[in-house]
């Protein structure tokens, strides 16, 4: 019926099929009853085409002859999608495990800062309440024994010390965050003679009393390169923090000594401890640890992120040895000059 010119007019176009594919033809008439090759399912890779050049009211239909839908696709083609497929299941999974992270980050970031801005504000609160209180009773005039009012101006004179000296600690963690506490003013100074000085800072700030602290130093003369400030923060912190967190027992030890070339400062309670899994968090900034937090001590979380820092700039190293219920010690070892 159809032949030379007559079928190059078809323009069977056989690529949607697939090359190499075998096909099977088939002829329908004009109410698709099959004239020749039998009944054909029309499938999406089918090239249909009218016979109406040979003034016939009939149709050609050409398929592949498999019945299966991959067998259209060569192998090559069929492996490379399922490659492509696969790395965009990939690429879709490590983003949302990226975007998941950066969120739960965020949020725990968050969630330190909302924690640091209440323990400030509660930090600052209770002495200011007692401020407020004793002002009050005195500008009133109500208290009227000589010996009650000397107190409540001691009491006073402590609380505007620890105010200040909590603004003083706050702004000092703010340079040093910033990186602008660079005027450390490194001089050679006898480490023991150091320590001493930071403890007698740390009695003499309220709060203070209370706890026994037994001091064991060998005397021997330790030269460090230190700056002097820094250091002494360094054992009010750690003395601070002996003490805070030994409700219970009443005695914090304090040891100086040399030990491999280095001075070395222990900071020893019998207090609450610190579990293993805090150990190392603790030293960032604005961390608290649940023990902490749940017996209501109070705290900012910015004390150990200094020390650490401060050890830092001066080439120690700083270790921490604790158990849970038993106590902690820290240890501090700087070069010696
Ligand atoms: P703060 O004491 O203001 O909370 P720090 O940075 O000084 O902040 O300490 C961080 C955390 O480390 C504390 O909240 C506490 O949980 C824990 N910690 C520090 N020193 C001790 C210690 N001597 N004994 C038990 N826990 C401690």
């Amino acid at each position: 019926i159809y032949a030379g010119e007559a079928l190059r007019h078809l323009t069977l176009d056989l690529t949607s099929i697939g090359e190499g594919t075998d096909i099977r033809a088939s002829v329908t008439d004009e109410h698709g009853q099959s004239l020749f090759g039998g009944t054909v399912e029309p499938t999406a890779a089918q090239v249909r085409r009218s016979l109406s050049a040979a003034d016939l009211p009939w149709q050609l239909n050409v398929t592949p002859s498999s019945t299966d839908a991959s067998a259209v696709f060569p192998a090559e083609r069929r492996n490379y999608l399922i490659a492509a497929l696969a790395a965009i299941v990939l690429l879709v999974g490590l983003a949302c495990y990226a975007m998941a992270r950066g969120v739960l980050r965020e949020a725990a970031a968050g969630q330190l800062q909302s924690d640091f801005v209440s323990a400030v504000s509660h930090e600052f609160r209770s002495p200011l309440t007692t401020l407020r209180q004793l002002t009050e009773l005195l500008a009133e005039g109500r208290i009227h024994e000589e010996s009650r009012r000397r107190r409540y101006f001691s009491v006073l004179q402590q609380e505007t010390s620890r105010l200040h000296q909590l603004v003083e600690d706050l702004l000092d963690f703010g340079r040093m965050d910033a990186g602008r506490r660079h005027q450390y003013k490194f001089e050679p100074l006898d480490f023991s003679e150091l320590v001493q000085e930071g403890i007698e800072e740390y009695q003499r700030q309220a709060g203070a009393n209370g706890h026994n602290i037994e001091i064991h130093s060998d005397h021997s003369r330790l030269l460090v390169d230190a700056d002097r400030e820094a250091l002494r923060r360094v054992v009010r912190n750690l003395l601070e923090n002996a003490v805070k967190y030994s409700p219970e027992a009443k005695t914090v030890w304090v040891e100086t000594g040399c030990e491999r070339h280095a001075a070395i400062l222990r900071v020893r309670d019998e207090g609450i401890g610190i579990p293993p899994e805090e150990k190392s968090r603790i030293f960032e900034k604005f961390v608290r640890g649940e023990a902490a937090k749940k017996a209501c001590i109070p705290g900012t979380g910015i004390g150990l992120a200094m020390v650490k820092e401060i050890v830092k700039v001066h080439h120690g190293e700083l270790d921490l040895s604790s158990e849970v219920g038993h106590g902690s010690t820290f240890s501090v070892r700087l070069p010696l000059s």
